[in-house]
């Protein structure tokens, strides 16, 4: 019989015919893509590096950004912060960087690329550059544009010839681990706790700064004297004594916690806990800088519209033309900001941790519908969701503890942490607390927090131009407003350009919280029945209520710094005049005592 099949002897030709048609068939199915990206590698930052290469990083306030440098360099670092991002950081953002991008983007990118391009005008070989700098950031996976970052610096430094510099990722261990296993930036207990204290200081200096300048009676005063303060605590976090248990131990016991490695890191992580919370050079450093805070003189009685500033994460904190300067031009109108710490931040996200763990543990847990005679299955399915929200609610709390741990020792009058649980509770109505990506619900909640509580006169949305989670919240705020009539709500959309716009917005909404705080003011004095006279002659006769450490008590209700001022001071009056009414009364009924 006849037959049409080829006879190939030859492998080659086998195989080429297979790949032949193993192509054509992937084609038909589809299958055949370009090939997939992965991120470029890119050379690890290395322990034997450590002494010559500087870490760059910003984005914060200089408060923060002072501290934050001085536990880097504390723990052994070169390390050096970028300055406040400028308009021409954005442009240059916008140059070397991807169109479409969120303006943080363009503001930090242009700002790291315009360091760069500093150092190589003040004479630094470009090789030099790379070899000797990187930049340190944090990352995310999104899911607004946050997740690009990285991608954006590692674009915008190519462009600019920076080729080859190197970004390292808070979250992402494999740039800053050496391949050979042994890091350039080690996150150890000391490095750990020094960032504690450095974030949770900055946010305190922060709140306390914005609460005293405006009320400050020599103009440059809190300035200056925040300056000093800084200063001491940036040399307390930057000279500390690592505690090393084989130096601290007495002689007999040295042998035992030198042999014995994990008696040696217990007894370690403890006592290095103790040294960054409780050491004495510690709680001496932020006494001296409450004694120099404090000596600030003040006069509470001016009365100011207290604005309270929300928003996107990096507007709402920058300095500079981030954010067109708004901390800056709110007080030269004469208000007082209510600045945000970015501890809220922190506390979001573990507080969401908790909740996404909750809410997808029905699908999770371990066993699917154990009848009730199934102890273990029970038992496994309730403990492994409570070992979760125990870890993160012990974080939590300890958080919470040391943040407002340092309020205290930084002289007891920065605000408190909004209750998350309450803060998600009263956004939920308008903005479902799982809806995920740069503020997520706060910005919705922290609105409704501080317009209920009667804590500010107005609220103040910092947010970039088209960013993401932000247009979402604007989107709901107006229902917001609607149901809250009298809030007074001005969300801004920061860029790199139309600050005259901007500032002309908050112009006249703030004067509609000036009137507000007015009024406000205006009803609590007229009800201590006394006329300013009298008060400010009280407060010339007591001169511990010129200083910003003051405690005046909180009443619910009134918002205005001036106005619970006022009212605190008609207490103290109404006080000392019953004294010594009382007084009179009890020596005008000793008998008089006869001269014989
Ligand atoms: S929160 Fe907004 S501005 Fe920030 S990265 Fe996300 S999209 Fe951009």
């Amino acid at each position: 019989m006849a037959t049409n099949l080829i006879q190939i002897d030859n492998d080659a030709e086998i195989k080429k015919r297979l790949d032949a048609e193993r192509a054509r068939l992937r084609k038909i199915a589809g299958l055949d893509q370009s090939a997939h990206f992965h991120r470029p590698g890119e050379r690890a930052f290395t322990a034997e590096e450590r002494s010559r290469v500087t870490i760059l990083f910003g984005g914060f306030t200089w408060k923060h950004e002072d501290l934050i440098r001085a536990v880097f360099q504390g723990c052994g670092y070169r390390c050096e912060k970028l300055p406040v991002p400028n308009v021409a950081a954005f442009q240059t953002g916008k140059e070397f960087g991807n169109n479409g991008q969120c303006n943080p983007t363009y503001f930090t990118v242009g700002n790291l690329v315009q360091y760069l391009q500093f150092l190589e005008k003040e004479g630094i070989p470009r090789q030099q550059i790379l070899d000797n700098y990187v930049f340190f950031t944090a990352g995310s996976c999104g899911p607004c544009r946050f997740g690009m970052y990285e991608a954006e610096y590692r674009f915008a430094l190519k462009n600019a010839g920076f080729d080859g510099f190197r970004v390292l990722l808070f979250k992402d261990s494999d740039g800053i681990k050496a391949a050979s296993g042994e890091p350039g930036l080690k996150f150890t207990i000391d490095f750990g706790f020094g960032m504690l204290n450095a974030m949770h200081l900055g946010d305190v200096l922060n709140d306390l700064i914005y609460q005293i300048r405006p009320y400050e009676a020599n103009q440059g005063e809190t300035d200056r004297v925040f300056h000093e303060a800084v200063d001491g605590l940036r040399e307390d976090l930057k000279n500390r004594d690592s505690f090393e248990i084989e130096q601290r131990a007495p002689d007999w016991a040295k042998p035992k916690f030198k042999s014995n490695k994990i008696l040696r890191n217990t007894f370690n992580v403890f006592g290095k806990w103790h040294e960054h919370m409780w050491g004495k050079d510690y709680l001496n450093a932020l006494h001296a800088a409450r004694e120099k805070m404090n000596s600030i003189e003040v006069d509470r009685t001016r009365v100011k519209p207290l604005v309270k500033i929300t928003g996107e994460f990096w507007a709402q904190i920058t300095e500079g033309d981030g954010n067109f300067n708004m901390f800056d031009f709110l007080e030269r109108e004469g208000a007082q900001v209510l600045v945000e710490p970015i501890a809220t931040w922190v506390a979001y996200l573990m507080y969401q941790a908790k909740a996404h763990a909750i809410s997808k543990w029905p699908v999770n847990r371990p066993h699917r519908n154990p009848e009730w005679y199934e102890v273990k299955k029970n038992f496994a399915n309730y403990i492994g969701l409570h070992k979760k929200l125990w870890g993160l609610g012990a974080g939590e709390r300890m958080w919470n503890f040391f943040y407002h741990r340092t309020i205290k020792h930084l002289g007891g009058i920065t605000h408190h942490l909004a209750p998350q649980t309450e803060l998600a509770e009263l956004a939920h109505p308008f903005y479902n607390q799982f809806a995920r990506g740069g503020e997520g619900h706060l910005e919705v909640g922290k609105n409704v927090y501080y317009t209920v509580h009667k804590m500010c006169h107005m609220v103040l949305a910092l947010k970039p131009f088209g960013c993401m989670p932000s247009s979402q919240s604007d989107g709901v705020q107006s229902a917001v407003i609607n149901k809250f009539k009298d809030m007074i709500f001005l969300p801004i959309e920061t860029s790199g350009e139309g600050e005259v716009n901007a500032h002309s917005r908050v112009q006249m909404a703030l004067g509609e919280a000036k009137v507000k705080a007015k009024a406000e003011f205006e009803q609590c004095h007229r009800s201590t029945g006394k006329s300013m006279t009298e008060i400010r002659a009280y407060i010339d006769e007591h001169p511990e209520l010129k200083r910003p450490f003051y405690q005046v008590p909180h009443r619910e209700g009134v918002a205005g710094t001036a106005a619970q001022f006022v009212l605190h001071v008609n207490d103290r009056i109404n006080k000392d005049a019953r004294f010594w009414k009382r007084s009179r009364v009890r020596v005008e009924e000793v008998p008089a005592v006869s001269g014989d």
